[in-house]
């Protein structure tokens, strides 16, 4: 029998938005996949039990309060990652916001439209800034940035900013695994479909909203957080060696589609 594989052995992964959702399933898999984890998040509480948790199951795991949209938090996660596990190996910079305010270009405020900015895509740049020196001293890692389906398609629920966040990501992220590909820094995008996760519940709040956005998924159901960890995992690890520069896609197929099965 062949021995199960440990995916992410001796390796250092740093989470942004960690505390929840995607970030906090891929925590938990990463951990139990062989990683020490250094949960970076906004929020504390959540972000300690989430640590908590991959410590009763007997992984390593250390939080650290961060707001992405500053620069020095990102500078102070990077460094909190290699003082404790003395490397870095993987960069997931997942944290991201949407807005319930976030609506079409005529009701979409500024102040909106730049905190969207400065999380999800400022984030993303800060991220990289700090990560990518240490993943250089590391001898090479991977990034994995969660952009998101609406990037690729235009919806008809608007979210503006969002949507120019996020395609911002996966620019930034084609630019990213060229420049550094020669550095074995490898650079992809993760594109989740719609997920069953706190951030969309909030924003396609009532049962209307829902049903419209499901219209267009092929597989008839929200994704959920655990499946777009398993697809970061493949990204962080080496089995995804000479992938570089792709946007990831992991949405029921609802790219796909023209029409979808009633
Ligand atoms: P979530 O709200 O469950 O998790 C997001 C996490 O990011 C939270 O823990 C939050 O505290 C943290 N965060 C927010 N602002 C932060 C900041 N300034 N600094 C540090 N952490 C911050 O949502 P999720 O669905 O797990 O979202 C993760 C990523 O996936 C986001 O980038 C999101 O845009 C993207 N995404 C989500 C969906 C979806 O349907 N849920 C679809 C496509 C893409």
């Amino acid at each position: 029998m062949m021995e199960p594989t440990v995916r992410l052995a001796d390796k250092v992964a740093l989470i942004t938005g960690a505390s929840s959702g995607i970030g906090r399933e891929s925590a938990v898999l990463f951990a139990a996949e062989g990683a020490r984890v250094v949960v970076a998040d906004i929020v504390e509480e959540a972000g300690r039990a989430v640590v908590a948790e991959i410590e009763s199951s007997g992984g390593s795991a250390s939080f650290v309060l961060t707001d992405v949209a500053r620069a020095a938090d990102c500078e102070a996660m990077v460094r909190h990652a290699e003082e404790t596990y003395g490397r870095l190996d993987v960069l997931f910079n997942n944290a991201g916001i949407m807005d319930p305010a976030d609506d079409d270009a005529v009701a979409t405020e500024e102040a909106v439209w730049d905190r969207t900015m400065a999380v999800n895509l400022k984030g993303v740049f800060f991220g990289c800034k700090y990560g990518i020196p240490a993943l250089r001293r590391a001898g090479g890692g991977s990034i994995v940035n969660t952009a998101s389906f609406v990037a690729l398609l235009g919806a008809a629920t608007p979210q503006l900013a969002y949507t120019a966040s996020k395609g911002g990501v996966l620019a930034m992220t084609r630019e990213l695994a060229v420049v550094h590909a020669r550095e074995n820094i490898r650079a992809n995008a993760l594109c989740p479909g719609p997920l069953r996760t706190e951030l969309l519940m909030k924003f396609l709040d009532t049962e209307e909203k829902r049903e419209r956005r499901l219209v267009h998924v092929p597989m008839g159901r929200f994704g959920e957080a655990s499946e777009m960890a398993r697809a970061a995992l493949w990204l962080a690890s080496d089995e995804s060696s000479y992938v570089t520069g792709t946007t990831f896609t992991v949405d029921g197929g609802i790219t796909a589609a023209y029409v979808t099965p009633s």
